[in-house]
């Protein structure tokens, strides 16, 4: 390639990798490449690291939390001003439809409001110790932290991660994914641009084997944070191991949408229709199975197929209920599910339709219910991260709790029923990081710890929880005698 493509920013200069590699960009829509980012690797995020230690060390490590706070309030306004062209480059970059987009971009304004509110926030405690001794517990900052992320929320990623960060005080190194991230780098000008010191934002553009494992294999990083696969997870946890550093990992789920026979069935069925399409079921929350008394199975999955069955998919311009999933390898990934669950006699209960905006090119899958899926087969165990839901029949509460707990994920989960007692009895049983009664939230609440048990990850974004993952709590002993 021969155009000049400067995606990557180190101590706040924008630069191309050092031997002018690039990869090339596609629209999820049409197929089409739109573009290019810089191919980095370790000789860039080795200088990103460093200059990330310099800002701690520096300018940031002295920049007072309440000026911390200012300027990431400021970035959020920012970011709002800047909302619809953010949100024009996201829908473009994923696939995502407009609406989503918009709400994206809204959410990662206000990631960098609600931590630049808590950045001086953060009170340390008192210890009563013994006799003539003062204990005092301050938050530090870990220093240097190293960001992994996924292309399915870039720009809500980007606010997620980078916002908690920074108000803790840390200094950032970035790897977004290679497959969307050009709303990463408009939001990190615009970092620079409110005046977030050189240094404090540092973006590496490129794949994940070379720039992504060399983040996680440098010395000089204090943290790591990465959402992602579980295969990747075990990867990055793996080098933290090596470097002896703490890591958060965010890895997806499978989470259940508990359906007892007193549900508010109109109150249900549009809920659980877009936890599973939202974002073309490329969610880590996403809803991804339905389990079904088996009292109301029949009536309630007929119900649930009409919805699906009216979900349109169509270009994220055309701004329908779905979009494209992100690249061709994910569409043939998500198609091999369904081809084998038909394989395997899984039957089909509802479809969603194609739009006339989904050319050929584009990759596009139909929103599917399947059903009754048994317990143990891919589709009631596995991540599809795509628009795959599948109906499970249970018995009582206790079959819910075990079908609910049986898979190797543990992220939230959503549970429907009247009855108050059994609302708290679930939702002490189930082995997730959030729980919903009588609605869901997949990915939403800024404010809400999120993360997961079991192969989901652990370590909690989001909320004052995600402060205190990106701080360390040193003990001060003052003998006064
Ligand atoms: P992935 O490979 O885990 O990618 C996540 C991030 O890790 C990307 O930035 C990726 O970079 C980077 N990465 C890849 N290999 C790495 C390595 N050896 N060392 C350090 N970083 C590395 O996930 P994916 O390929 O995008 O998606 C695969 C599956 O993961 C999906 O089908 C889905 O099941 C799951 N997933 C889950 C979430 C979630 O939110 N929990 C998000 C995305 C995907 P590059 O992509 O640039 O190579
Ligand atoms: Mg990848």
């Amino acid at each position: 390639m021969t155009e000049s493509i400067k995606t990557i920013l180190i101590d706040g200069k924008w630069q191309e990798a050092r031997d002018g590699d690039a990869i090339e960009v596609v629209a999820p829509s049409t197929g089409q490449r739109i573009g290019a980012i810089s191919r980095g690797g370790k000789t860039e995020i080795d200088a990103a690291v460093a200059a990330a230690r310099r800002a701690f060390e520096g300018v940031w490590g002295q920049t007072p939390a309440v000026e911390r706070g200012r300027l990431l309030s400021k970035l959020g306004l920012r970011i709002a001003e800047c909302a619809e062209e953010l949100a024009q480059i996201e829908a473009r970059d994923t696939g995502k439809a407009m609406k989503l987009a918009r709400n994206d971009v809204a959410a990662t304004a206000r990631y960098f409001e609600y931590y630049g509110g808590a950045a001086d926030k953060l009170h340390g405690e008192t210890i009563p110790f013994l006799e003539g001794y003062q204990v005092l517990i301050v938050r530090e900052p870990r220093g240097v932290a190293g960001h992994i992320i996924p292309w399915n929320y870039p720009a809500q990623m980007f606010g997620r991660t980078i916002a908690a960060a920074l108000a803790a005080g840390n200094t950032a190194v970035l790897k977004p994914a290679e497959e969307a991230c050009l709303s990463i780098i408009r939001l990190t000008e615009l970092a620079i641009e409110v005046g977030i010191p050189a240094g404090v934002i540092n973006l590496v553009t490129g794949y994940g084997e070379e720039a992504g494992a060399a983040l996680t294999a440098n010395p000089d990083v204090d943290f790591l944070s990465f959402t992602g696969s579980p295969e990747v997870g075990t990867l990055v946890q793996k080098a933290a191991a090596d470097n002896h550093v703490p890591c958060v990992l965010e890895l997806g789920g499978k989470s259940p949408q508990i359906v007892f026979d007193d549900v508010d069935v109109e109150k249900a069925l549009p809920v659980i229709v877009s936890a599973i399409i939202q974002n073309t079921g490329q969610t880590c929350s996403a809803g991804s199975r339905v389990l079904i008394q088996r009292t109301i199975y029949e009536e309630f999955v007929a119900a649930l197929a009409k919805r699906v069955n009216a979900v349109r998919v169509g270009s994220h311009d055309a701004d329908l209920d779905c979009g494209p999933v992100i690249s061709a390898v994910q569409c043939d990934r998500v198609r091999g599910f369904l081809e084998r669950a038909q394989a395997d006699g899984v039957a089909v209960i509802g479809e969603g339709r194609l739009d006339a905006s989904a050319v050929d090119g584009g990759f596009y899958v139909k929103p599917t219910l399947l059903g009754p899926v048994d317990e143990s087969h891919e589709l009631a165990q596995d991540e599809v991260f795509g628009p795959v839901l599948a109906a499970i029949p249970f018995d009582d509460e206790n079959d819910a709790i075990r079908i609910a707990n049986g898979t190797h994920f543990g992220l939230i989960a959503g549970i429907w029923t009247e009855n108050g007692a059994r609302q708290m009895r679930l939702a002490k049983k189930l082995r997730v990081g959030q729980v919903y009664i009588n609605g869901y939230g997949a990915g939403g609440g800024i404010e809400l710890p999120f993360g997961g048990f079991k192969r989901s990850g652990h370590g909690r974004e989001k909320g004052f929880e995600a402060l205190k993952e990106y701080t360390v709590a040193k003990t001060i002993v003052i003998n006064h005698k």
